[in-house]
Formats: C-alpha cells, structure tokens, sequence
C-alpha cells in the first residue's frame, strides 16, 4: 500500500542519514602523515615495512615510526634465479596492503624502496646475469604500484651494517640528543653485521671498516663490517661442510638433538660460493645427518669456521678483519633476538657460564622431547636452534671477543617504540634527507 511505501522510504533515508553521519564522525582528520616504504629483500624472506611520519613538521623534525610490517609469503628473492617473475609476484600481496595502508591521496608522492642483502650478493658473485634478472623482474612488480618507486638495489655490507646502528640510535634517540650510541649486532641467514663507535678507532686502521656521518651536529666514526657467509644459514652450511671433511656417507653432527637424523642431500649443503670449494670428490648424492647434542663439541666445529690465526692489524676479530676495543652497549637484533628468545635467553643479566649450561642442556634433549615442548614452531627452526644458539654464543664470544663482563652491555632486541630494528628505516632516514646534519638553530619550544 502507499503507506507501507512511505514508510519503507522514510526507513532507508533514516538509514541512510545514520551512515553517513557515523562515517563522517569517523572520517580521519585531514591527512595529516607522510610515508615512505622499505622492502627488506633478505636471504631467507622479504619483509615490507610502512613508516609515516607528520606531515606538517618544519625540517622534517617530526618522529618517524613504523606503521606496518608485512612479511612476504616464501623465501628469499635470490631463491627465485631459476624463475626470476615469480619473486616479482611474491611481492604484490603486501604490496596491496601497502596500497591500502597509504591514503590514496598520498601514493604518488610516497618513496618506495627495495635493498636487497646478503642473499643476492651471493647470487650476484654466484650468477651475475640471474640476480639482474631477479631485479628486472622485482622492479616490474614494484613499477605497477601507484608509489614513487626509487630503485631496487644490493646494499654493501658497510650500508647494511652503517642503516642498523643509526636505525637503532635514531629510534632511542641517542643522536637528536647526543647521547652515547648504542652498537649494532645484526645476524641475517646469509651474513652478519656489527657496528659502533670506539675512541680507539677513526677510520685510519682500516678504512673499509669507516664509515663517517654527521648527524644533528654531530661527528660520528663508525666501525662496521658485514661477514659474508657468516649468517645463521650459511655459518651452518660451513660448519657442516667442515664435518664432512673427515669422510663422506654420514654426518654425526653434535650441533643438532640426540635422536635427530635424517637423508639429505648434497647439493642442498653446497649450493652456495660460501661452501662450494669444500664439496668432497667423488661424494654420494646424499648424507645421512645425525644428531649427537653436545654443546661443547658443537662449539669446537663451530670455532673451526672462524680463522684467528692472522691478524695483520693490532687487533681483529676473524678472518684477519680488524676490530678496534669493543665499547658502550649493543643492541642484537634479526636472527640473535629470533633465537635468544626461542631460548629464553634474551635477559642478558643471566650470566655467560649459566647461558652455556642451559645450551649443554637444550642441545642434550632428545629431538623427539624438544618436539614434544613446542608443537607449534617451525620444524626446520626448530631442529637449528642448538646450533643457532651455539653459534651466537661463539660468534659473540670467540669472534668479537665479548666476555663475561661485557655480555651484560647486549640488549636482544626485536622492535624499539614499535619499529623493527635493522637497517631499512635508516636507509629510508638516509635516503630522504631526515636526519640533518646540522642541529636545528633553536631546541623546540616546551609545550605551552
Ligand atoms: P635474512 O632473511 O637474511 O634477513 O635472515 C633472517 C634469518 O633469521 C634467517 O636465518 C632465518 O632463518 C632466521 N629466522 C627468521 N625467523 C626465525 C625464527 N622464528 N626462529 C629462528 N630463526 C628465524
């Protein structure tokens, strides 16, 4: 009837009314933040990070923060060499977030960037034309997205190591305020980074371990070096490879739980420049490994990947690479803080000989128990941590000469006021031109 008609249309505008105040009460505010996103093309995964910053900040004083993480599904782009588009591809569904995250009207003028590591520097020495092809292919996903692409690239090891230490002092404010800095520890799959400031060092040792930023008025004389082939995956290749030394067929291997023992295949262990030259002649194409769970001969194969025998400076860390006096507190991110954590190792305050004895007795567990307690953690993760933990524990100890007393000064650390540690938001800060050289002429004002 005419009335129930009446009705009906006066019930859809009230309806209608009621929306649309509901979503103007929440409309944001006039925008108000910048972005910028970082890929983080890493060996073993790429992760995309969001950050925003305020827009109408003067000198682009404003805090810049992390707003969103995405991990991108399957591994690392340089996994992809023998199917370069599909490591385009892998990209596009955090992209879509991204896409989302932004408002629209800022897409076009939002940098995005994508630093590759470790992972396609292997590659790149390995097979130069299938990392270009890698990159052609990541650059032609990235380019379909409404942001201002700025380039994919391989980042040094300096950069790599150089983008986390001022990352982490950036986010702990530790250079607005002129603070001492805080060093940074960086464990990839492929490689691993330190970097800090030592008064005994200023660069005239050992240049290519130099890096020289001035930052908020501030000189700074970084010490960093990147070691190729000494992240978690490829230092466990190594220590492997080592073991296979004393005959080929199987591996009883120390760094892995009693009861653990599976066929793997050769090829798996010697694909990569970091181990290639070690391949036994005339091996078979499988090798049966073996757990013995015994930190303390893991340990002794884990030492046998560092060379300390030459050191053509006053004083190195490994491999002949110099490293001046260990100095203030460090801050371990990436890997450490994934493996530290697993372990209920991360309180740096539980002292050197103790950590020890808790790995003797993780490492001693039987596979099968360890499976038991963490029925919900990555098997492949799982089966490693023995020498993961084992191998930090050394590379701190043994290779960087970090004893009893010092220890305490690592923090493991994951995020800092909500953004990842690691060296894409200082890339970003570098790359944007945030962080002056200069110090702003007069200090904030107080709040009125
Ligand atoms: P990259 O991909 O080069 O940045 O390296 C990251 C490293 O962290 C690789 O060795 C990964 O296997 C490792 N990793 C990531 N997540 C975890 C986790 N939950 N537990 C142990 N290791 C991890």
């Amino acid at each position: 009837t005419p009335v129930t008609i009446i009705f009906s249309v006066i019930g859809v505008i009230a309806i209608v009314a009621l929306v649309t105040v509901a979503v103007l009460q929440n409309r944001p505010l006039p925008q108000k933040y910048k972005y910028g996103i970082v890929l983080d093309a890493g060996s073993s995964h790429t992760a995309l990070y969001i950050y925003e910053w305020p827009a109408e900040k003067d000198n682009n004083t404003g805090r810049v923060e992390q707003t969103l993480s995405c991990k991108v599904d399957g591994p690392g782009i340089s996994s992809y060499a023998s199917a370069p588009w599909k490591a385009g591809k892998s990209l596009t569904k955090c992209l879509e977030q991204a896409r989302q995250k932004v408002p629209v009207k800022r897409h076009s003028e939002t940098p995005l960037y994508l630093g590759a590591t470790a992972g396609m520097r292997l590659l790149n020495l390995e097979d130069s034309s299938a990392s270009t092809k890698v990159f052609q292919a990541v650059e032609e996903a990235l380019q379909k997205f409404p942001f201002s692409f700025q380039g994919a690239r391989i980042l040094s090891g300096q950069e790599e190591g150089a983008f986390g230490w001022v990352t982490v002092n950036y986010l702990d404010d530790r250079l607005e305020q002129n603070l001492q800095t805080r060093g940074a520890l960086d464990l990839g799959g492929a490689s691993t980074q330190i970097s800090f400031v030592s008064d005994n060092f200023d660069g005239s040792d050992s240049p290519d371990n130099a890096v020289a930023f001035r930052l908020y008025g501030n000189d700074y004389n970084l010490y960093t070096h990147s070691f190729l082939c000494y992240g978690k995956d490829q230092a466990l290749r190594k220590t492997l490879a080592q073991q296979t030394k004393s005959g080929p067929g199987t591996i009883l291997d120390p760094c892995f739980h009693p009861g653990y023992t599976e066929t793997k295949n050769y090829s798996v262990l010697y694909d990569s420049p970091c181990v290639s030259d070690r391949k036994p002649q005339g091996a078979p194409a499988t090798f049966n490994h073996t757990g013995k769970g015994n930190f303390s001969r893991c340990q002794e194969v884990v030492k046998r990947i560092f060379n300390f025998t030459e050191c053509k400076y006053s004083q190195c860390s490994f491999n002949e690479v110099f490293q001046p006096r260990l100095q203030g507190p460090f801050g371990a991110f990436s890997a450490y803080y994934f493996v530290m954590n697993f372990l209920n190792l991360t309180d740096t305050s539980i002292p050197l000989e103790v950590v020890t004895e808790r790995l003797s007795r993780y490492c001693a567990t039987p596979w099968n128990q360890v499976k038991e307690q963490h029925p919900g953690v990555k098997l492949k993760y799982l089966a490693e941590y023995c020498f993961s933990g084992t191998y930090i524990v050394t590379l701190l100890t043994k290779g960087y000469n970090f004893t009893s007393e010092n220890y305490p000064n690592i923090k493991f650390i994951k995020k800092i006021k909500g953004s990842d540690a690691g060296w894409t938001l200082g890339y970003m800060l570098n790359l944007t031109n945030m962080i002056p050289a200069e110090a702003p002429d007069s200090p904030p004002l107080p709040y009125a």
